[in-house]
């Protein structure tokens, strides 16, 4: 609450109360308005008629709203705020502890295994989340299965039972005690309340990734077009594509702009529902649209070098790569893209050859990024003799052994190597 950390994503109660009147989506995700009256909390472009100032109070993230009792607003859908960028301006601790409840750690793990892994104790991991979240990590978690399990109720046909496994609940009881808990209603009312039919149906799901404006598309699109991996990626005026891994087997996402809205849509083909939230941070992180273009404008407007370029391009944002240890190797790697000639003495060893069937569906890609083992398999110079890639061996020998070390993960921060998209 703003009284106990005095400010929310560098808001003060001044700041706050304007942005919550003016309804600005700038705003949006940065912090979430309670109201007493209703028990219900809301984000800050909520159409709903404003109450009383004496009723509102303010929290930096949904999960501190939740565990304060609030219930979340069927109007505004808090759970399709973008990304809180408060989360990414905290403690590191606080930082990588998010990520990995993000990728699913406290869904069959305890909050002891996470301080472990984090090299702290649960007391301290609890202080600091109450100091820089609002809320425990189990509050987090919680919140982050109900509010992925409420998109899928809204913008699926996804049934009921996959939804709670797709969100991480065990069983279909924990799930709807939860629900019922949070929303007041049950899995199954809240879908027949639904205002609209989901975008697609059938074997493809289709999520919608909120961001704050504004959000200079074109030059993603063009900046990941002449980089696409000729094969696995694909990049036109409809969107970017791709093939991803995905358990065994792999499945093909597209992300587009939904024209008019202050949203990227995600389409994903193939993927087992269980999938589903990986996939969904996987793309919000590579489109960055947790990035806060008010505080990057606020922090640079005064860089006499910096600030000319941003008033010219204020929605730029940094591109991700899909995965670490395929990023790692491009840095290093002459891997070349659609419109780039192919390595000497090597016929595309990034990709496996007709890697789905289904692949063909969303463009014609055919192959999708190998596996750190069959790759490394492939650049064995003794089995493939005297042609084999020397330029690709090295760094993919180098990232696979990161990987296997921890220090490039299968999901998570981009690596180090400064290079990424050189
Ligand atoms: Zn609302």
């Amino acid at each position: 609450m703003v009284s106990a950390m005095r400010e929310i994503s560098g808001l003060d109660v001044l700041a706050l109360d304007r942005a919550r009147t003016s309804r600005d989506p700038r705003f949006d995700g940065r912090f979430f308005i309670a109201v007493t009256s209703t028990g219900i909390y809301c984000r800050p472009i909520c159409p709903v008629r404003s109450p009383k100032r004496i009723h509102i109070r303010y929290y930096p993230t949904a999960a501190a709203a939740a565990e304060a009792g609030y219930r979340p607003c069927l109007r505004c859908r808090p759970e399709a705020a973008p990304g809180s960028p408060a989360w990414l301006g905290t403690s590191a601790i606080v930082r990588r502890a998010l990520r990995l409840i993000d990728d699913g750690c406290l869904d069959d793990g305890s909050v002891e295994d996470l301080s472990a892994r984090l090299g702290i104790g649960m007391r301290h991991l609890d202080r600091l989340f109450m100091e820089h979240v609002g809320a425990s990590p189990i509050a987090v978690a919680q919140t982050r299965r109900l509010h992925f399990a409420k998109r899928l109720l809204d913008e699926t046909d996804l049934p009921i039972t996959e939804t709670a496994l797709a969100a991480g609940f065990g069983s279909i009881r924990r799930f709807n005690d939860a629900f019922r808990g949070a929303y007041e209603l049950t899995p199954q009312q809240l879908r027949r309340r639904r205002r609209s039919a989901p975008a697609v149906s059938g074997e493809e799901v289709a999520l919608r990734m909120a961001f704050r404006p504004p959000y200079d598309w074109e030059h993603m699109r063009g900046f990941l077009a002449s980089r696409a991996l000729a094969g696995v990626e694909r990049v036109d005026d409809c969107g970017y594509a791709r093939t991803v891994a995905c358990g065994a087997g792999h499945a093909v996402v597209r992300v587009s702009p939904l024209a008019g809205e202050n949203t990227l849509e995600l389409r994903v083909r193939g993927a087992a529902p269980g999938a589903l939230f990986s996939l969904s941070s996987t793309a919000r992180r590579m489109f960055d649209l947790a990035a806060d273009p008010g505080r990057i404008v606020s922090a640079l407007e005064h860089d006499p070098l910096l600030a000319p370029m941003v008033r010219t391009h204020p929605g730029l944002r940094i591109p991700g790569a899909w995965d670490p240890f395929e990023c790692a190797v491009r840095a290093h790697a002459p891997v070349p893209f659609s419109g780039g000639a192919r390595p000497r003495g090597s016929r595309r060893p990034w990709s496996d050859v007709r890697a789905h069937r289904r692949s063909s569906c969303a463009g014609g890609r055919r192959q999708r990024w190998s596996r750190p083992e069959r790759l490394c398999r492939r650049c064995d110079r003794r089995a493939h003799g005297a042609a084999g890639n020397r330029n690709l061996d090295r760094p993919v020998r180098g990232a696979a052994g990161a990987r296997g070390t921890g220090r490039v993960s299968r999901r998570g921060s981009r690596p180090s190597t400064g290079r990424v998209f050189e």
